[in-house]
């Protein structure tokens, strides 16, 4: 009966390992940016603040950007990947206009391009 019941459960983890993975979301790729842009229900940093200018210097460094978390704080990026690159600019660009539309969008292209081309 015990080892009835041990197959039953090692069989139930294997089917359970057996189904497609969840896309991820930016929560899980870029988690840092995830919580600052839209971790809690506050604005975007107001313009000229220091914190805006740390964000926008960070947005415009191709390691520390969104894109450049999602792969590990590197920007080698730039040089493999097109799109990776066009969207960092976008998300920058984003920031500056203060469009939470633009950045969603940015966002949900980003993810997209992610789960579809360096998730394996
Ligand atoms: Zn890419």
């Amino acid at each position: 009966m015990i080892v009835n019941t041990t197959v039953q459960r090692e069989v139930k983890k294997a089917i359970n390992q057996a189904e497609p993975e969840k896309s991820l979301t930016l929560k899980d790729i870029s988690p840092q940016w995830y919580e600052r842009l839209f971790g809690k229900e506050r604005p975007l940093p107001v313009p000229l603040s220091p914190i805006w200018f740390k964000w926008y210097f960070e947005l415009d460094s191709p390691s520390k950007c969104i894109i450049g978390e999602a792969h590990g704080y590197t920007s080698s990026y730039e040089q493999t990947c097109k799109e990776c690159d066009r969207l960092g600019w976008s998300f920058g660009k984003s920031f500056i206009l203060r469009s939470r539309t633009r950045l969603e969008d940015d966002v949900n292209e980003f993810v997209h391009h992610w789960n579809t081309k360096h998730l394996r």
